[in-house]
């Protein structure tokens, strides 16, 4: 197999946490995903790993954890993984976020529900933007059981060019093929390959009137939820997590986008690395989630993965010793709170993130 795995493709004004190189993020530009390296080797990402830092890019228990996804699979699923990937790693995101409404079932928050919800109000709460209008709600795995779901998802996805060129006739038979397989295969379908991610998305920008017209979300995928729980975050990782992704929220809403540097990646890396700091300031503050420090920068550092190791890729997160200093920066900016219930304004926030970038960036 030459052929990446390419999961998801940039989204004009998505921001999706990167997670192994299984799915990405742009903010502007479209760009596939960079391979992982667990299903199939690429020449560049072998070029790429040996040109970064081993300890930069050591794994992580989140490795180990999808590793182990990977290794629980038959040959047959793992084959069929390799051979249908486009469709089983994107269409859970696509469908959520194409065609999930908060009071569709199909998108009901189930695992941990009243924990996200809760956190999602209180995130509303704390950072005082207009967010009235960002739709909270959940991805799950089983619309892969579903071939006029996935028929559905798969001719958006073409007719947005968020993927190559497929007839009709072509998704169709894909759609069929991808349902009949997944019905045979116990609860293959609800793997949380295919549902690791969560993300923020808002249509701030877009041109394409469909895309345009889709309400800001902030979408949890069941397998994100399963993985922290498998590695003993579950509690603190996926508020921590949905702190991070509601802090693109408050960067759309102040249109932080649309400053700072014009090299994609360089841009990239300051949204990211300012939500880090965002998520650690909630996180640890008085009047936010007040935990430990150490707790919420070890959450957000379990996000460190092989795949977010290509520093020139415009979906690149930021190194490790970078989201670290960004979480400790966020982190002490809460300890500094004088009156310690005193929240600042999320402009504020941003415009002293901004003035720390360079020693967040440089260490020094
Ligand atoms: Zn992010």
């Amino acid at each position: 197999m030459t052929r990446t795995i390419r999961s998801s493709v940039a989204l004009g004004a998505a921001v999706l946490l990167t997670f192994g190189g299984l799915s990405t993020f742009a903010t502007a530009t479209a760009t596939a995903s960079p391979a992982t390296h667990h299903l199939v080797e690429s020449p560049a990402q072998a070029a790429l790993a040996q040109a970064v830092a081993p300890s930069e890019c050591a794994g992580t228990l989140l490795d180990t954890y999808v590793d182990q996804l990977f290794a629980g699979m038959t040959d047959e699923q793992f084959a069929f993984l390799v051979a249908h990937q486009d469709t089983l790693l994107n269409v859970p995101t696509y469908d959520a976020l194409f065609f999930g409404s908060p009071n569709d079932p199909d998108y009901a928050l189930e695992s941990h529900a009243q924990q996200i919800t809760n956190t999602f109000r209180d995130l509303r709460r704390f950072w005082n933007i207009e967010s009235a209008d960002i739709q909270l709600m959940a991805m799950h795995g089983d619309v892969l059981l579903d071939a006029a779901r996935i028929e559905k998802t798969l001719t958006a996805m073409v007719a947005t060019g968020e993927l190559d060129p497929m007839t009709p006739e072509q998704i169709q038979a894909e759609a069929a093929t991808v349902a009949d397989f997944m019905q045979t295969q116990g609860d293959f379908y609800d793997n949380p390959l295919w549902t690791l991610n969560a993300f923020a998305f808002s249509a701030d920008g877009e041109t394409d009137p469909f895309i345009a017209a889709l309400p800001d979300k902030l979408i949890m995928g069941d397998g994100i939820i399963d993985a922290y729980d498998a590695i003993g975050l579950g509690d603190v990782g996926i508020r921590v997590i949905m702190a991070h992704e509601f802090g693109h929220h408050v960067q759309y809403e102040l249109g932080v986008f649309d400053t700072g540097p014009t090299d994609p990646a360089e841009a990239t890396r300051r949204t990211e690395l300012m939500a880090d700091a965002m998520a650690a300031y909630y996180g640890t503050h008085k009047k936010g989630l007040a935990l430990n420090k150490k707790r919420v920068a070890d959450a957000l550092l379990s996000f460190y993965t092989v795949g977010d190791c290509q520093f020139d890729s415009p979906g690149h997160h930021g190194t490790p010793l970078q989201r670290q200093r960004a979480a400790d920066w966020g982190a002490d900016l809460a300890a500094a709170a004088k009156p310690q219930s005193s929240i600042l304004p999320p402009a504020t926030f941003v415009e002293l993130f901004d003035q720390a970038l360079p020693e967040i960036i440089s260490g020094s």
